[in-house]
């Protein structure tokens, strides 16, 4: 097991749960490969069909384990564990602000399907409880998603984008000192799988002094992003030290802010991001819990010699040294005919969450600092996660350097270039077309750890509606 110096958050400790020698009686969990674990046990919503109602589905909440889902509700239900099925689905929502829920929970769910142990395994109704996941729903990762806020924490990424937007000044002068952010849109968070239309919407004049003009989203781009999930709030009035953030967070998904950069381009001064990106936020379907994620803990960002200290309020002793996360996030893309063709997916980025700026405890910090009330089920976003190297961007703006966005193309980066993605087909990307699909991954490995995933987030681009 780790060494007792190893970055770790003092909340989330490493322990028997983490054990990579533990197995399952679910066998699929046990291939090398699986994203699903029984050492990962990650938290989904799922809808499945109501027995004689034709058309009727009910929603429940459940874990993933290897390709199955284990159905929480139902082990209350068949009275494997105790509590009404009424309470264990409603778990995560109304009892979400109780601290160390997720760990009692994993506990009970990880023992109940280890190798050894047969209650579950050889109950009567183990199939009503543990269903193939092929044979449900995924919606979004839990049944009330609340307010959504996203963040611009990666310092790369708002230097490279910051260099294209204000060649001469890239990275503004409170970047260092706050982590920034802005409220977005709750109601067009949508699930894994679901069919994003490409936005219609505002564009600016054309240099020539023309006027602005209206019509379908040219400049289409993903974002690639993780999100932390609230799982207790605070009251109105109140705010969250910096030391205590982590214990207001259930666990972690994967996102995708969908970003519309010629719409983005000309609304966002001064008052920053609007329409440009509430069309549409992908998340992935399930949520990663703290517990799971122990091992995988780094020091928050290095900072360097000459930058600011964080202000007091974004600093403490277990945010600096086990604040970060390693995540290794991938984004794949597969055009209509690739997909016709029947061509994988090709991988056009690789970056490590551990590269972000800011953690996300400072983010939760930072957003309760004013009283704000944070409440369950709220999600925060990242900001595009990239890296210092080109394939460590984490959107098509930094990738392709923004061919196409400006009538005079911004100043190049040293090491950056404007070359188009090339895909198997032939065909060549700048931005997003119509057919394409965006797929991030995400994962964690650790020497003397079992790998966990967070699965996927997908969806794919459909055309715009005619005006
Ligand atoms: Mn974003």
């Amino acid at each position: 097991m780790a060494a007792p110096t190893s970055p770790h958050s003092p909340h989330y400790p490493i322990d028997e749960t983490h054990d990579p020698k533990l197995e399952s009686w679910v066998e699929s969990a046990n291939d090398p490969g699986t994203d699903f674990p029984i050492q990962n046990l990650p938290l989904c919503m799922i809808a499945a069909p109501v027995e004689d109602e034709p058309d009727a589905m009910s929603v429940h909440p459940a874990v993933r384990i290897g390709d199955m889902v284990l159905v929480l509700d139902m082990l209350a239900h068949f009275e494997i564990v105790d509590g009404s099925a009424d309470e264990w689905q409603w778990l995560f929502v109304e009892d979400l602000a109780e601290q160390g829920l997720t760990g009692r929970v994993r506990k009970i769910v990880q023992d109940l399907l280890k190798k050894d142990n047969a209650t579950l395994r050889d109950h009567p109704d183990c199939d009503q409880i543990v269903v193939p996941v092929d044979e449900v729903s995924l919606g979004v990762p839990l049944m009330d998603l609340g307010d959504y806020t996203d963040f611009y924490a990666s310092l790369y990424h708002a230097t490279s984008v910051g260099s294209m937007f204000r060649p001469d000044n890239p990275l503004l002068p409170n970047y260092k000192h706050i982590p920034i952010g802005y409220h977005g849109r709750a109601s067009s968070i949508v699930a894994s799988g679901t069919d994003v239309r490409r936005p219609v919407g505002q564009q600016a004049p054309t240099e020539d002094g023309g006027a602005p003009s209206f019509g379908p989203c040219k400049l289409l781009d993903y974002e690639l992003e993780m999100g932390v999930v609230v799982g207790r709030g605070n009251e109105l009035g109140d705010t969250i030290p910096i030391g205590e953030a982590e214990t207001h967070m259930l666990g972690l998904c994967l996102v995708n802010d969908w970003s519309a950069r010629d719409l983005q381009k000309w609304e966002y001064q001064p008052l920053g991001p609007f329409l440009a990106k509430s069309f549409a936020t992908t998340v992935s379907p399930y949520i990663v819990t703290m517990e799971a994620l122990a091992p995988f803990r780094t020091p928050a960002f290095k900072r360097d010699a000459g930058d600011p200290s964080p202000l007091p309020y974004l600093t403490s002793e277990g945010n600096t040294s086990g604040g970060g996360f390693d995540i290794t996030l991938e984004v794949y893309l597969s055009s209509e005919q690739m997909r016709s063709k029947k061509m994988e997916p090709v991988r056009i980025s690789r970056g490590n969450f551990k590269d972000m700026y800011w953690t996300l405890a400072q983010m939760l910090t930072h957003h309760s600092s004013n009283g704000c009330n944070m409440q369950p089920g709220d999600l925060l976003a990242s900001g595009t996660v990239s890296g210092k190297t080109k394939d460590s961007r984490g959107c098509l703006l930094e990738l392709t350097w923004n061919g196409d966005a400006f009538a005079s193309p911004p100043k190049l980066v040293p090491g950056t270039d404007r070359t188009p993605i090339d895909l198997p087909t032939g065909e060549q990307r700048k931005f997003l077309a119509d057919g394409d699909e965006v797929i991030i991954k995400g994962y964690c490995e650790r020497e003397g750890f079992r790998r966990i995933g967070f699965g996927e987030c997908r969806g794919i681009i459909t055309p715009a509606r005619t005006i």
